[in-house]
């Protein structure tokens, strides 16, 4: 009695333990970098140099294993972890890609030794789910939330449990750096309205995911995504040209000369 007892915001059947938005051990490598006096984690226009991290009781014991078994675990042994240690990185650099498409270099999933698309795609849901569906807050301040909306959330819920496919009317795709050195922060889930449909977008050191919602997604996008292609397509890249870096970039040089 007088205790509130959190609900697991997932399968809303066990107590909620302490979750994190986003995995810690991104965290280190963030902290790890420490560059200089960039701050490291940023959202919106806050943005910090500390190994704070964004967590909640949101999640139960269960729901937290569901995440990390099936896309956590794996996605992060692959990550940027430090300079020359980049492990999807230097897999990517000895194969040869599918195809060119602007400026990046597009691989098959399914060709690359030991790499499980499902986990990638199960991994970034969790992430694009967790920041729309529960309440996070960053120096005591709420995240914004229910970015999906309702109906969005609830199907990706639907997903992460493995009570039903990856969704209609969303697409998920992936970029990785092909940086020495791929800019070392975190940037929070964020999205942004286009031409009739929304793009949601997070980054974690060296890897950016987008997720495209709505009925009138350009069709193309499916052909090279790593939820509808068969096989699931990596672009291989110059982060730095992606706008949500180069947004980041000169926002954070300006938190400096402030
Ligand atoms: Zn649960």
């Amino acid at each position: 009695m007088g205790k509130s007892i959190n609900i697991c915001g997932l399968c809303r059947n066990n107590e909620s333990v302490d979750s994190h938005l986003i995995p810690k051990a991104s965290y280190r490598t963030v902290a790890a970098k420490s560059i200089s006096n960039n701050p490291v984690l940023t959202t919106g226009d806050k943005s910090v140099k500390t190994s704070i991290q964004v967590r909640s009781h949101f999640l139960c014991k269960t729901c937290e294993d569901r995440l990390n078994d099936n896309g956590e675990n794996h996605v992060l042994k692959y990550t940027y972890e430090k300079y020359g240690n980049f492990k999807l990185q230097e897999i990517l650099k000895k194969l040869s890609p599918e195809f060119k498409s602007d400026n990046a270099l597009v691989y098959s999933g399914n060709k690359i030794p030991n790499i499980k698309i499902d986990h990638f795609v199960h991994f970034a849901v969790g992430i694009f789910w967790k920041s729309s569906a529960g309440k996070w807050y960053f120096l005591r301040e709420p995240l914004k939330n229910n970015q999906l909306g309702n109906k969005y959330e609830e199907q990706l819920g639907k997903f992460l449990m493995g009570d039903s496919l990856f969704p209609e009317n969303m697409v998920l795709t992936m970029s990785v750096s092909n940086e020495k050195d791929p800019f070392p922060i975190v940037i929070f889930p964020e999205h942004e309205k286009r031409d009739g449909f929304f793009q949601h977008r997070f980054y974690i050191p060296g890897i950016e995911f987008i997720l495209w919602v709505g009925k009138l997604i350009p069709k193309n996008i499916k052909n090279i995504s790593i939820s509808h292609t068969s096989g699931g397509a990596f672009f291989f890249e110059h982060l730095d040209n992606s706008p949500l870096i180069k947004y980041y970039k000169k926002h954070l040089k300006t938190m400096q000369k402030d």
